[in-house]
């Protein structure tokens, strides 16, 4: 990812010209982080820490906010909180990043893997159930790329068997499913602010619950585990995964202009579809009830070849380019001998466009038109 340049150099050391990502921060970032420095509050204490955690309840209905310092740390925490340890088994897509399992390894639990749904590319609701085993303990489900998940099915499925729902929402911050927002339909929730992310604090990340004990246990934990009423005593082994004052300052700003940058990338989402209609390449569907903030632009080449014969010859134009996530599955700490063939399809096919709010519309057309000579 590049942030803060639009000129690097890339390996083959033509100029990239259009990155993947950079941060958009039009709004009141600096006037606030001024705030931080001027008034000294440069730690995890201070107004905008508050201020970040009540605003993102509010914007995302959800009735608890608790702030942490990147969105992987935020799972560790949310899965610590919900009791899930040893001897546990997590219900997660094998098509994620790899934080999503990670965090499960974290606690001591077992990742156990769900392959991708063919046109959505998100958990297959459908082979969650086969996975069930009396040590299931918990569902995790990650909005892929913006679009949310059948969050309906697989919280019936939740439900009926008893299991928590855990909701990673790094990627689909302000998306909506029947209406309601990504984040709000799990027992727990989270969030991350990476550079790249819809909105961003540089580092950062947010736990959301409807369940005050849950976020009471979260803001515990990141915080030491300290006594509330004996200084310096610890009642068990606690983290130290606060956000700081500076990072909030700059979550404020960005949640300020969420609207605005939500609305930035369904035009340009919008522009890529129109531009590449009646090409072989395809796009992430949308079912007709989600509002996806497409956090990535992201399309299928046909096969592996095509697609890396696409993203070199944009690179050589100046266009940076991501390939998909290699399913978790593949991973040397988690291998194992199932195959997932939706999710390893995506993983050879996948390029992840260029993606920042303030695209524009002459760049996007000349990205579309090199994708069209193949
Ligand atoms: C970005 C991301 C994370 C982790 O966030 P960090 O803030 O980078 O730690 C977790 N899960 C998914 C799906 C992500 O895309």
């Amino acid at each position: 990812m590049v942030l803060n340049t639009t000129i690097i150099m890339s390996n083959n050391s033509s100029v990239i010209q259009i990155p993947v990502y950079r941060p958009f921060m039009s709004g009141r970032e600096k006037e606030y982080v001024c705030q931080c420095l001027d008034t000294k509050w440069i730690s995890s204490k201070g107004e905008f820490v508050g201020r970040f955690e009540r605003g993102f309840s509010e914007y995302i209905k959800v009735k608890h906010s608790s702030t942490v310092s990147n969105g992987t740390v935020a799972l560790h925490i949310a899965l610590a909180a919900l009791g899930i340890g040893a001897g546990d088994e997590v219900i997660v897509p094998t098509f994620t990043y790899i934080a999503s399992v990670n965090a499960i390894a974290y606690v001591g639990a077992t990742p156990i893997f769900v392959d991708a749904e063919q046109e959505f590319w998100n958990i297959d609701p459908d082979k969650i159930i086969e996975k069930i085993t009396p040590k299931t303990k918990a569902v995790m489900i990650v909005h892929i790329y913006g679009a949310p998940c059948e969050v309906d099915k697989i919280a019936d499925i939740c439900k009926k068997h008893n299991l928590l729902l855990i909701e990673d929402v790094a990627e689909a911050f302000g998306s909506k499913y029947k209406g309601q927002f990504a984040g709000s339909f799990g027992d727990i929730a989270t969030f991350s602010f990476f550079g790249n992310k819809t909105i961003t604090t540089g580092e950062g990340g947010m736990v959301v619950s409807n369940q005050k004990s849950l976020i009471d246990r979260v803001s515990f934990l990141k915080s030491q585990a300290v006594s509330a009423s004996k200084e310096y005593w610890h009642d068990e082994i606690g983290y130290n995964y606060r956000m700081t004052n500076i990072c909030a300052a700059i979550g404020v700003a960005q949640l300020e202009q969420a609207d605005d940058i939500i609305l930035k990338k369904r035009y340009i989402a919008d522009l890529y579809k129109s531009e590449l209609a009646g090409t072989s390449i395809t796009f992430q569907k949308d079912a007709p009830y989600i509002v996806n903030t497409f956090w990535m632009i992201s399309i299928l080449a046909q096969n592996q070849e095509i697609r890396d014969r696409i993203r070199l010859k944009l690179r050589d134009n100046g266009i940076e380019t991501r390939p998909f996530f290699y399913p978790a599955h593949m991973m040397p700490a988690f291998r194992q001998n199932d195959t997932y063939p939706v999710a390893e399809s995506l993983s050879e096919r996948g390029i992840n466009l260029p993606s920042y709010p303030d695209l524009d519309t002459e760049q996007i057309k000349y990205i579309c038109s090199i994708i069209k000579t193949f």
